[in-house]
């Protein structure tokens, strides 16, 4: 029992074993690993493609009124690339440094917030795609047709 008693209380005095490592300059990543995926709100159309895809339900994506809440939890996600090869306009994309360190797992919490407008055929809010199609195909350019209408009514809105 004293010798066990004697570890624990120098335990208590050891300091951290965990070194914390990110200030390092860590050795550049073999060719093919990448990071976390990174999620652009500005391109996303709130389709939730990727959530019916994540086999690891990291992607949680809720709409309250005229707002989408999509949220990540990055601690579960294995990296594994399903989200950004079905994303149909390249909101998401692995970051590029796959040493992600941290000592707080708030920092594996992604949420974005993307702002609806309302249908005027409808009144059914639908995801803003003026702005998203400036993104996608460049600011003024046309928008194809099937991107300016309602996901819901199918109308101009
Ligand atoms: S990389 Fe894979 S596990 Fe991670 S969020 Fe995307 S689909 Fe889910
Ligand atoms: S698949 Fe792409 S566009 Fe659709 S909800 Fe996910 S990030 Fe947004």
């Amino acid at each position: 029992m004293l010798p066990l008693i004697r570890i624990l209380i120098e335990n208590i005095f050891k300091p951290p074993i965990t070194e914390d490592i990110s200030s390092v300059n860590l050795p550049k990543h073999p060719k093919g690993f990448h990071g976390y995926p990174e999620h652009d709100p500005t391109r996303c159309i709130a389709c939730g493609i990727c959530q019916y895809f994540c086999p690891a339900k990291v992607i949680k994506i809720s709409q309250i009124d005229d707002k989408i809440n999509y949220h990540m939890d990055l601690d579960q996600c294995t990296c594994c690339g399903q989200c950004i090869d079905y994303c149909p306009t390249n909101a998401i994309k692995h970051m590029p440094n796959p040493y992600f360190v941290t000592t707080n797992l708030d920092d594996f919490k992604v949420d974005h917030q993307i702002n609806l407008i309302k249908c005027a055929k409808c009144d059914a809010f639908i995801p803003d795609m003026t702005l998203i199609a400036n993104k996608l195909f460049g600011e003024g350019k046309p928008i194809p047709k099937h991107l300016s209408m309602c996901p819901k009514c199918k109308r101009k809105p």
